[in-house]
């Protein structure tokens, strides 16, 4: 006996046997009952999803010698004829093989003879989107007028292709993309039937892997089945390079807690076990679709095909994330998702993009890391894109919402060591020596950013700048390394605006540092001849930090270089309580310092940029 597919032997024989498409069925059925035949059927739908095992199901239920019946007894001469595919009264037809031209010539000649054996004769037209002009042209005529006895299934993938003459003299039907929950159940009764074992995990991996055909997922579980005794996800797994669910919700896990070293683990486990990481990429974003999904949805399980008890799992993740993270994190994977398609070192892709992720969910904890992300990304152009708009759209995003923050809160009390500083500014230091001196060359600036539209330097001169890290150099090589690549400086009479490339948000947060802000405040004073608060912020226009006024130098009341006198208007400083990032939340605390202690964002910027101490101030 010779080997037939699976999917081929486990044809639907019956309305019931037909998976997924109730409402098809539903119609059907009900026209075979109250003897309401059309003469031409349109099935429309993606491959695998039945339509033509309903077309000959259709075409038994016609012709079976106890019907016409919405059970055909599978046993008379009709429907045996009809499953081993030799009945006379039905005609199956490939568009796709030859443009039909010959059969639909065929078809025109013979369609006026009556049906030899059965009531109908059934004309199953598969891929009719394929058929040529003439063959349309010579079909439309025979759909003009059909002799009663004639059946036309049209069955396509592409229903938009198929003239609209020819659509508008046809009952239409719609087959759907066959779901998770539908798939699974048919994998596990297929299966159980074929006495193969398989658990119902790996049914589920299967039917979420087949893409909603039922073709598909037979043949999975066939391939699968070959492999030896019981099926598990395992199996599948190893079959199909997929990435077990416990993978994705443990990089999720890591990347909302910033930590860097655990994702790279994992993708390092990934690349050992010899996953494909292109699927792997397409799996992660399938996960954070459903954390998007549970976060919005958090009452609709239907609307996810988890096995039980997932959808709790993943309820409970995805509080690890705002909705705006979760959003970000699918366009950070999406893009990676296409960008891995021509990808030289998918590795390097992947791991850059999940670092990013990392740097901007998670924040301190990963800022080593990142800073050897941005040297990797240096040497790989392709990833720059999503580099780019992994932090991009991370530090466009209004303050990281407190979540994250507390995440990484703990991770760092966990491992009892806080950021490292001093590693970040030196790996840019060493890197940025060798690099062009002008930050902006080389690397892309957003056209949008305010600041490069603006010029690099605005209200202070470039040898004025230049002094100014000539000053900061002796004392700080690591500011004046980090000041390098600022992108824009912009000086009005009390601010001094440095910007970064979102790129370079690691450099912007080490120059947020109150220290450096500080180092660079009196700098800027000392030269420009007034006391000068400075402000870190991004050319994609988030401020990252305002520095204090305490800080901005020269002393109060001398004659500068610069021939100035200090402003009178230059307050002290005062009191203990707040330093909050922005010049506006500064005013708040000036209203009110002791409600401000509290201030939840006050509170996410110190776990951000960990301050030696805390002032406020009033302006
Ligand atoms: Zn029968």
């Amino acid at each position: 006996m010779s080997y037939v597919a699976l999917y081929r032997r486990w044809r639907p024989q019956s309305f019931d046997d037909i998976v997924g498409q109730p409402h098809v069925v539903r119609t059907l059925k009900n026209a075979i009952k109250t003897g309401r035949i059309t003469h031409a059927y349109l099935f429309a739908g993606p491959r695998g999803t039945g339509k033509t095992s309903t077309a000959r199901v259709l075409a038994k239920a016609l012709n079976c010698e106890k019907g016409p019946t919405v059970e055909p007894c599978g046993a008379c001469a009709s429907c045996v004829a009809i499953r081993d595919g030799n009945s006379i009264d039905v005609v199956e037809i490939d568009a796709a093989s030859n443009r039909g031209i010959e059969e639909i010539r065929e078809l025109r000649e013979r369609v006026m003879y009556a049906p030899t054996q059965g009531r109908y004769k059934v004309y199953i037209i598969d891929e009719a989107h394929m058929l040529t002009i003439p063959a349309f042209n010579a079909l439309l005529k025979t759909l003009e007028e059909p002799p009663a006895h004639a059946v036309f299934v049209l069955a396509t993938t592409q229903p938009e292709s198929i003239l609209p003459t020819i659509v508008s003299r046809c009952q239409r039907f719609d087959f759907n993309r066959l779901s998770v929950a539908d798939l699974a159940a048919h994998v596990a009764r297929v299966a159980e039937t074929q006495r193969i074992d398989i658990t119902p995990d790996a049914a589920r991996l299967i039917a979420r892997r087949a893409g909603g055909s039922a073709r598909d997922a037979l043949g999975l579980l066939e391939q699968a089945a070959a492999w030896g005794d019981e099926i598990t996800t395992g199996t599948v797994i190893e079959l199909l390079g997929s990435s077990p669910g416990e993978t994705l919700i443990e990089f999720a896990d890591a990347v909302a807690r910033g930590d860097a070293g655990s994702v790279f683990r994992l993708i390092q486990e990934q690349v050992d076990a010899g996953a494909d990481l292109r699927q792997f990429a397409s799996d992660l974003v399938g996960h954070f679709r459903d954390l998007l999904v549970v976060k919005e949805a958090p009452n609709r399980p239907e609307l996810l095909e988890l096995r039980e008890g997932a959808f709790a799992a993943l309820s409970e993740q995805a509080a690890r994330f705002s909705r705006q993270q979760l959003v970000e994190v699918l366009n950070v994977l999406s893009g990676l998702e296409s960008q891995l398609r021509r990808a030289s070192n998918p590795r390097v892709s992947v791991e850059i993009a999940a670092a990013g992720l990392c740097v901007s969910l998670g924040g301190a904890q990963s800022r080593a890391e990142a800073v050897e992300v941005e040297k990797a990304q240096t040497t790989q152009a392709e990833a720059v894109p999503v580099r780019a708009a992994a932090v991009q759209s991370a530090e466009a995003s209004p303050a990281a919402p407190p979540r994250a923050q507390v995440a990484r809160t703990r991770t760092r009390s966990r491992s009892g060591s806080g950021p490292k500083p001093a590693q970040p500014a030196q790996e840019a230091e060493a890197e940025g020596a060798e690099e062009a001196r002008g930050p902006a060359q080389g690397r892309p600036v957003p056209s949008g950013a305010p600041a490069a539209e603006a010029g690099r330097f605005v209200g202070i001169t470039e040898d004025q700048w230049e002094r100014i890290r000539s000053k900061i150099r002796p004392t700080d090589v690591v500011l004046d390394a980090v000041l390098r690549e600022v992108v824009s400086v912009r000086l009005t009479d009390q601010m001094c605006t440095v910007a970064f490339h979102p790129d370079w948000v690691v450099l912007a947060r080490k120059a947020s540092d109150p220290g450096k802000l500080a180092t660079l405040a009196r700098a800027v004073g000392d030269v420009v001849g007034r006391p000068v608060r400075c402000c870190v912020m991004l050319s994609s226009g988030e401020t990252l930090a305002v520095g204090s006024e305490a800080d901005s130098g020269p002393a109060k009341g001398l004659e500068t270089a610069g021939g100035g006198v200090v402003s009178d208007s230059a307050p002290a400083a005062e009191g203990v309580s707040g330093a909050p990032p922005s010049p506006s939340r500064e005013k708040q605390a000036a209203s009110d310092g002791a409600d401000l202690r509290s201030h939840p964002k006050l509170k996410a910027a110190v776990d951000l940029f960990d301050p030696k101490e805390i002032r406020t101030i009033n302006s």
